[in-house]
């Protein structure tokens, strides 16, 4: 595939960074993910704005236009077939001479954009959707999950919790029981009709599916959302649980640590609630 490293569209086995980027030795950098399908991305500008709130955060000085990350992102999705494909955009603080903690003053930031194949868009179809299953986790992360950081290990420990007892995520709950995320996803529950997702602060990334789901849910004005603190017994008694992210949109979950979410199926209120998604989301 076409990739983009420092101002060059080049294949990806011929782009080359530095051992000495502090995007590989400390993780100190920040990064998007978007969707795009048949050429029209979804929530560029929201996805532009988290990246800047993140550089300006951690003092990566990028004085890029949205016009020239369009740019990119354009043409790396015409050189790249124009398919489903999942943009990451990644700028790290550069590569210095030595390795030292403090943020270096001479170093221009390592900017690099790939694409890769995402599955179709996803549709609100009970019988085709892959619904998940999940566990849980204490969220052992740190206290700054608000910025989309590269250094993901947490995140990485998290999701691997999951995986090797053979599930799809794991929902993160706080010392007090409360519902933060997923390692890579926002979470929600359904209860009684309404939906039910924690407020936002340092303990969660602000989701782009998440701010559009629900403002367009809102929008609608069919089914009630609440953002209020969620507890892990309110997840165990949910009707339905759900899990966001850009490439997955929104995702039903119909086992949590081995119990049944509900009756154990998708719910309806995830069908009403993709259909809403999939019909509004081109427009952010
Ligand atoms: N939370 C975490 C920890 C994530 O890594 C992600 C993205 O992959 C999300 C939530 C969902 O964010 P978005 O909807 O912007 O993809």
């Amino acid at each position: 595939s076409t990739v983009f490293l420092n101002g060059d569209y080049l294949p990806m086995e011929e782009a080359r960074i530095s051992p000495m980027d502090r995007g590989f030795l400390f993780g100190d950098g920040i990064y998007e993910v978007l969707p795009s399908y048949a050429g029209r991305m979804v929530g560029f500008d929201p996805h532009m704005e988290r990246m800047s709130q993140g550089l300006s955060a951690v003092g990566i000085k990028l004085d890029w236009s949205r016009t020239r990350w369009k740019a990119v992102c354009d043409t790396l999705i015409e050189r790249n077939g124009s398919g489903n494909l999942g943009l990451y955009l990644h700028v790290s603080r550069g590569a210095d001479s030595r390795r030292f903690h403090a943020y270096p003053e001479n170093v221009s930031p390592t900017v690099f954009a790939f694409t890769f194949e995402i599955p179709a868009e996803p549709v609100a179809d009970k019988s085709r959707v892959k619904a998940f299953r999940v566990v849980t986790d204490r969220d052992l992360r740190w206290e700054r999950c608000h910025i989309k950081s590269t250094a993901l290990l947490g995140n990485v420990m998290h999701f691997q919790h999951g995986y090797q007892q053979g599930v799809d995520e794991t929902l993160l709950f706080n010392e007090r029981e409360e519902l933060t995320e997923a390692s890579a996803c926002n979470a929600y529950i359904v209860k009684d009709g309404v939906v039910i997702t924690p407020p936002l602060d340092q303990y969660k990334l602000p989701g782009i599916t998440r701010y559009i789901l629900l403002d367009l849910l809102r929008k609608d004005g069919q089914i009630p959302v609440q953002e209020r603190t969620v507890t892990k017994a309110e997840v165990y008694a949910a009707d339905e649980v759900w899990v966001t992210s850009s490439s997955k949109e929104v995702v039903p979950v119909i086992a949590v640590d081995g119990r049944p979410v509900g009756n154990g199926e998708v719910g309806d209120i995830w069908l009403q609630a993709q259909k809403i998604y999939s019909a509004g989301k081109f427009d952010y």
